[in-house]
């Protein structure tokens, strides 16, 4: 059975792994993110060579957060990495002497959740992983929609709030800014501001510093019933309903997969976006509804996905919506 390596290049770790035709993570391996461009690809070649040393590896995907190329070869931009116009794949691929495909992470993670996990058999749907910030994906048609130079979606900076929350993007109220894991922590700093002595559990867990207050801890208060982290998941669940309107007037998606880390806290918040969705919506009760599911892959869906890609470029498949551009084998020298 061929396998291939997916690598979750991340701004803290690289996270690799050996991935089968089912989708089944075999093997791993991992190290930190060096900060400069040619350490980087060393400890990409690194994760890749330990694992190539265990097992019989075909291709390389790399998953990054950033601007990618559409022919999935050149890092135009990684805000968290030090890549920039880095012609990535070729210059990979030379190094390992493997194929190597790029691409962006929430597309990665998109497309794992369509061949192996949530998003199973759907052709329109909208993919919206919530954890630092939001990571979108579009699927239509069946195949990722990335926009005429590459940079779509980018749903989290959608502004939902004039002059709202600033957003490190340079925006301010932005999608992300109120649906997320680090908004969890915002709303839920913002409201123990307002009415101190609410929250005995999240007081706590600031110790006297709002800067320790986390998504996590929030949604671990808010399992535990803590009035201000269930009113900052109640906020969550709004936001989430008021920006998968918007999403659904522009696309009308069959389906819509909610991931990321917040999405382990999904029974706390779901049922009710759900429903500020459908009330939400332009002719609202008299159009059909997008299911809303959980993400069934967790933090494995990049590294599966990348790997998907890396398996249909050594098998020429175009049913991740593959283009010509992918088959191409990289060549030193180029
Ligand atoms: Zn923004």
């Amino acid at each position: 059975m061929t396998l291939t390596v997916g690598v979750d290049v991340g701004g803290t770790s690289v996270r690799a792994g050996v991935v089968n035709g089912d989708g089944t993570v075999l093997d791993t391996a991992r190290t930190p993110t060096p900060p400069s461009e040619a350490a980087l690809e060393t400890a990409v070649a690194g994760v890749v060579s330990t694992l190539a040393g265990r097992h019989r590896i075909a291709a390389v995907g790399l998953a990054l957060a950033g601007f990618i190329t559409p022919d999935r070869r050149v890092v135009r931009f990684a805000p968290h990495l030090s890549w920039r116009d880095a012609p990535v794949a070729d210059r990979l691929g030379s190094r390992i002497g493997l194929p190597v495909v790029v691409e962006h992470d929430a597309n990665a993670a998109a497309l794992a959740e369509r061949h192996f996990g949530a998003a199973s058999g759907a052709a329109t749907a909208v993919f919206v992983a919530l954890g630092t910030g939001i990571g979108s994906a579009l699927l239509l048609d069946g195949v990722l929609y990335r926009g005429a130079f590459g940079v779509a979606p980018e749903l989290g900076h959608l502004q939902v709030v004039p002059d709202g929350r600033p957003c490190p993007c340079g925006k301010t109220g932005c999608w992300e800014r109120y649906c997320s894991g680090t908004a969890l922590a915002t709303t839920a700093v913002e409201l123990m501001a307002r009415d101190p002595g609410q929250s005995p559990l999240l007081s706590r867990l600031a110790a006297g510093d709002p800067r320790r207050v986390t998504g996590q801890g929030v949604a671990a208060a808010a399992r535990e019933g803590d009035p201000v982290a269930c009113a900052a998941m109640e906020d969550l669940a709004r936001w989430l309903g008021v920006g998968l309107a918007l999403v659904a007037d522009v696309f009308d998606p069959e389906l819509v997969v909610i991931g990321g880390g917040v999405s382990e806290s999904a029974p706390l918040f779901l049922d009710e976006a759900r429903e500020h969705y459908a009330s939400l919506l332009t002719g609202a009760g008299r159009r059909p509804l997008a299911r809303i599911r959980t993400a069934q892959l967790g933090e494995a869906a990049a590294v599966v996905g990348a790997a998907q890609l890396a398996r249909d470029l050594v098998t020429g498949a175009t049913r991740s919506g593959a283009r010509s551009g992918l088959r191409r084998t990289p060549r030193a020298g180029k």
